[in-house]
């Protein structure tokens, strides 16, 4: 099923009719039903169902398909109606219909977050005219969060630096990550967050590519880059453990879908081709 997604440029709550198409979240989990479940690639997570609740949260995130499509926060899971949480969806998801829950789920946690302005104290009211929370006291706007994060698999030789954060509740090794501080360049931040959590200092880092997680509203910026010196020593308040590991022994990598994974395969990919050539 091709989806074809279209943001809606202003913040507006939407209206139910028979022709919306609704995206049902209680708090941050996703409200589904079994046939979507039971076939995430093929049936939307979206529906024109109705239900009788009053709605803690809604919003017009946009059109999909040529229909209004609206994210719905509910207090209580209708009958029917199961939760399911947003990595489970991504790991059974087709990407297009990933893409639309993942800037659902983003915009939903920023309004729950965004009751009065922090100015001035006063609730906050939609804006027709603008994608942002306008406050009728001070007119300051309140624009939805993106933070900016780095990501990185290290390369030395053919092996690949890689790490198991504290919160990981299984025995998955992956990239090294962190947030970008106010002021910094992306590749200012990839050397100071590697130097912090490992002890190591990088080079020749090359931005690969993006990912939107909303977990809650990350922008992951993928690179690769090169060892450059230093001895591993881990930052035992992030990190569990970290290593060096060949790329024909790599120990347990993290899920399909991720760009964590999609980097190491690349890495891979890159030092298998040099000794191939
Ligand atoms: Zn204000």
């Amino acid at each position: 099923m091709s989806i074809d997604f279209i943001y809606h440029p202003a913040l507006v709550p939407g209206e139910d009719s028979p022709e919306t198409n609704t995206l049902y979240f209680l708090d941050s989990q996703l409200l589904l039903k079994q046939e979507v479940i039971a076939d995430p690639l093929n049936v939307t997570p979206w529906t024109t169902e109705s239900i009788a609740m009053e709605p803690e949260l809604q919003l017009l995130l946009g059109q999909v398909n040529g229909s209004p499509l609206r994210v719905v926060q509910l207090p209580q899971c209708p009958p029917g109606w199961q939760e399911t949480g947003l990595r489970d969806y991504l790991l059974m998801s087709a990407d297009d219909m990933f893409k639309v829950v993942n800037a659902a789920a983003q915009l939903r946690y920023w309004l729950s977050t965004q009751n009065f302005c922090s100015r001035c104290g006063t609730p906050l009211e939609f804006n027709d005219s603008d994608k942002a929370l306008t406050c009728p006291g001070c007119e300051y706007r309140s624009y939805p969060k993106v933070s900016p994060c780095v990501i990185s698999v290290v390369r030395d030789g053919r092996k690949l630096l890689l790490a198991q954060n504290l919160g990981f509740r299984n025995g998955m090794y992956s990239c090294l990550a962190g947030f970008i501080e106010a002021g910094e360049s992306a590749e200012d931040a990839l050397a100071r967050e590697i130097e912090e959590e490992a002890g190591i200092q990088i080079t020749n880092p090359r931005y690969l590519l993006s990912q939107a997680w909303p977990f809650p509203h990350q922008l992951m910026l993928g690179y690769l880059c090169d060892y450059a010196g230093g001895d591993l020593v881990i930052d035992e308040t992030e990190l569990r453990t970290a290593g060096w590991f060949d790329i024909d022994n790599l120990p347990e990598l993290p899920p399909e879908k991720t760009l964590a994974l999609t980097l190491i395969k690349e890495a891979v990919r890159v030092i298998s081709a040099e000794e191939a050539s």
